[in-house]
């Protein structure tokens, strides 16, 4: 019975729902207008702003990552693939040893399994990766979501602007400038 009543009261807002969107004057001028009505925009005819801090996609700074490879580790859905080689690097100080470095030679996003949990961003202690809210990126390929690190870079420049914080909080220290 609870069952039943249940329904009966999903299908009592479905239909309020309905009766809203379909008549935005209400029903004592119910002059169909659905297009007024629906929370929806039309899109791609319309477009709407998104948030600066949405989550759209990520970019990459390719000259801050070091192929530490945290992110690939932490990532839930295993999308991410990177792979890099050791070189030398000149040494900081006059007279001292050349460095080992990592060289990036691949760093994919498989955007048609990321769950833009946002974990990657999270934890990379370099700075390298960035939410924009860039959200137009769809393909008739699913193979086309792959994004590899010329692509990802190309989104850097959609990044927005750190915000200022709020009075009294402590401002966050970057590390590695952009
Ligand atoms: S947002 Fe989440 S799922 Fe997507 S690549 Fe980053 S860690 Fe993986
Ligand atoms: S993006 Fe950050 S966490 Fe991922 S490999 Fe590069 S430096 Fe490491």
């Amino acid at each position: 019975m609870s069952q039943i009543s249940g329904i009966l009261k999903g299908l009592k807002v479905t239909f309020r729902t309905m009766v809203k969107t379909l008549f935005p004057g209400g029903l004592k001028n119910p002059v169909p207008k659905p297009s007024e009505g629906a929370l929806t925009v039309q899109y791609p005819h319309e477009k709407e702003a998104p948030p600066t801090r949405a989550r759209g996609v990520i970019a990459l700074h390719e000259g801050n990552c070091t192929a530490c490879m945290l992110c690939a580790r932490e990532c839930p859905d295993w999308c991410i693939y990177i792979e890099g080689h050791k070189e030398l690097a000149p040494p900081r100080r006059a007279g001292g040893q050349p460095r080992k470095v990592n060289a990036l030679d691949r760093f994919d996003i498989d955007y048609s399994l990321c769950m833009y949990c946002g974990i990657c961003v999270e934890v990379c202690p370099f700075d390298a990766l960035f939410w924009t809210p860039e959200y137009e990126f769809s393909e008739l390929r699913l193979a086309d979501l792959l994004h590899d690190k010329e692509r990802l870079s190309e989104w850097m420049h959609t990044v927005p602007d750190f915000e200022e914080y709020e009075a009294g909080s402590e401002q966050k220290q970057r590390k590695v400038p952009r």
